[in-house]
C-alpha cells in the first residue's frame, strides 16, 4: 500500500469541514517547494492561497528550514513553565519591534483559534480583577474568530455555526457590518448600530474583537478604516478593551505590516498567528498593554489563567524569528504591492461579468464574489487541470498567493479564475 492511498483517506481521514460519508477526494500533495505543490502524479502545481494565508514566503525555504534543522539539534521542546529559552525571547523582542509600543507583554499560544480564547479570558479577568463580572463582547457580523468555542461564540451568527451549537455558545452582541467599503466613499452612520449596542450595554461588555479592515472567512470584505477608527474613540471612552483579530491580515498581507495602521489605532489586545511562522508550525501571539496585564496579574487569581503543554515552542519560535527576517530582507511591502497592482489589472475587469457580483483587492489579497455558489469539487478539478490550486468557499472565488510569486505565475493563477467563470456547471446558477 502506497501512502498517496486516497481511498484510505477518504474512508478514514476527517478534513476541514468534511463529510465522512460523502466525502470529496482530496489531492494528494507529496512536496512543495517555492510557490509549487507537487502532486503524487508528478505534477506540480501553483499555490493561490498560502495554504490559508501562512505560507507567505512559499515552501521549502532554506532559511526557514536552516531555523528549524539548527534549533531541532538543541531541542524540539521544553515545557515554556517555569522555563524560558532564547528563541522564545528572540520572538517576543522581535515582535515587540514590530508592533506599537504600548503592546509590551506577550502570550504565546498554539493556534489562531486559541489566541482569541486567550484575549477573551484576558478581557475577562481584566473585569474580574477590577471587581467586575463582565460576559459579553461586542463584535460586528460577518466576522471570523476561528472554530474553538468563545471564537465561534463572536464568529458571524448566521454565517458560522451557531445555529449548529446554539444553545451551548454564550451570547454576544453583534452590531451591522460596516457598508462603507476600503478605498471608497465613508457612510458617517455606519457606526451607528456599533454605538447603539455599545451606548445600551456597556456595563455588561468585557470587551471588543474584530477583524482590522479585511473580513475574511465571513465574506472577504475590505471595510473603511474609519470604521475601526471610530470603534477605537469608542472603546476608549467606555474604557473597554479593544481586541484586535490579525491573524489572516497580519506580517504584510493587506499592503500594511498590520492592517489596524490603516486606521492609525493601537489595539490594547492583538492576536497573531498564521503567517507568524511563515507556514511551517502552528503557532500564535497575543499581546497587550501593560496595563492590562498587570490589572489581571493583581487580580483575584493573580496570574492568567492559561498554559497550553505546547506554549512558546522553540521550533515554532526561531523559524518565526527567521520568517520575520526574510520579510524585511526580501521588501514585503514591494512584494506585496506588485502583486496588488497586478491583481487589480488582471481581475477588476471581471466586475463586469454575468455571473459576478463584485471583485475587490487588497494588498495580495484578490477576491471574486460571484452572484452563485460554487461547486467547489468541479471548479476545485478543473483549476487542478489549469496547474492552480485556489480553494474557493460559498460564492468566493479567492487568492492570497505567496508574496514571492512571480509576474508569470500569477497570470495563471487569474486566468484561471477568469476560464473558470465560462463553466455554468461550476456554479449552482438558480433557472
Ligand atoms: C484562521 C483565523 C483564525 C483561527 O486560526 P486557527 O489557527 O485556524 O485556529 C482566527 N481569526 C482569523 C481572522 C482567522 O483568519
Amino acid at each position: 500500500m502506497n501512502n498517496y492511498d486516497t481511498n484510505f483517506d477518504l474512508k478514514h481521514i476527517w478534513h476541514p469541514y468534511s463529510s465522512m460519508c460523502n466525502p470529496i477526494t482530496a489531492y494528494p500533495v507529496i512536496s512543495a517547494k517555492k510557490i509549487y505543490l507537487k502532486l503524487s502524479n508528478g505534477k506540480r502545481i501553483i499555490d493561490g492561497m498560502s495554504s490559508w494565508w501562512s505560507a507567505i514566503h512559499g515552501y521549502n525555504n532554506p532559511i526557514l528550514n536552516r531555523a528549524l534543522k539548527k534549533q531541532i539539534n538543541k531541542m524540539s521542546h521544553v515545557m515554556f513553565g517555569g522555563i524560558t529559552h532564547p528563541p522564545a525571547i528572540a520572538l517576543c523582542k522581535n515582535l515587540i519591534l514590530l508592533t506599537p509600543k504600548e503592546l509590551e507583554c506577550i502570550f504565546l499560544a498554539d493556534s489562531g483559534s486559541v489566541a482569541i480564547e486567550v484575549s477573551m479570558k484576558m478581557a475577562f479577568q481584566y473585569w474580574q480583577s477590577l471587581g467586575f463580572v463582565k460576559k459579553v463582547f461586542l463584535t460586528i457580523k460577518n466576522g471570523y474568530h476561528g472554530d474553538t468555542f468563545a471564537a465561534m461564540s463572536v464568529c458571524d451568527p448566521k454565517k458560522s455555526m451557531h445555529n449548529i451549537y446554539n444553545n451551548w455558545l454564550p451570547k454576544h452582541l453583534f452590531a451591522k457590518s460596516p457598508k462603507s467599503k476600503f478605498g471608497k466613499k465613508w457612510l458617517s452612520e455606519d457606526i451607528n448600530s456599533f454605538y447603539a449596542l455599545l451606548k445600551e450595554n456597556h456595563k455588561i461588555i468585557a470587551g471588543i474583537i474584530l477583524e482590522p479592515i479585511v473580513q475574511g472567512v465571513g465574506g472577504m470584505n475590505f471595510y473603511h478604516p474609519n470604521y475601526l477608527y471610530e470603534v477605537r474613540l469608542l472603546a476608549n471612552s467606555y474604557k473597554i478593551p479593544l481586541i484586535i483579530d490579525e491573524i489572516a491580515t497580519g506580517f504584510g498581507r493587506t499592503g500594511k505590516l498590520f492592517a489596524y495602521e490603516y486606521a492609525n489605532i493601537v489595539p490594547d489586545i492583538l492576536c497573531l498567528g498564521k503567517s507568524i511562522t511563515g507556514g511551517t508550525m502552528t503557532l500564535s501571539a497575543v499581546i497587550s498593554t501593560r496595563h492590562i496585564a498587570e490589572v489581571i496579574s493583581q487580580g483575584i487569581c493573580k496570574c492568567l489563567m492559561h498554559g497550553p503543554t505546547f506554549m512558546g515552542n522553540p521550533l515554532a519560535c526561531s523559524v518565526a524569528n527567521e520568517n520575520i527576517k526574510i520579510l524585511k530582507k526580501n521588501h514585503w511591502q514591494k512584494q506585496v504591492k506588485n502583486i496588488e497592482k497586478q491583481l487589480i489589472y488582471s481581475l477588476l475587469p471581471l466586475n463586469s461579468h454575468e455571473k459576478v457580483y463584485d471583485v475587490r483587492v487588497l494588498g495580495a489579497i484578490g477576491v471574486v464574489e460571484c452572484k452563485y455558489i460554487i461547486n467547489i469539487k468541479k471548479i476545485q478539478k478543473f483549476f487542478v487541470s489549469q496547474g492552480v490550486w485556489i480553494r474557493p468557499f460559498k460564492n468566493l472565488i479567492y487568492i492570497t498567493p505567496p508574496y514571492i510569486i512571480d509576474k508569470k505565475s500569477l497570470k495563471k493563477l487569474t486566468n484561471a479564475i477568469i476560464l473558470s467563470l465560462n463553466y455554468n456547471d461550476f456554479f449552482y446558477i438558480n433557472l
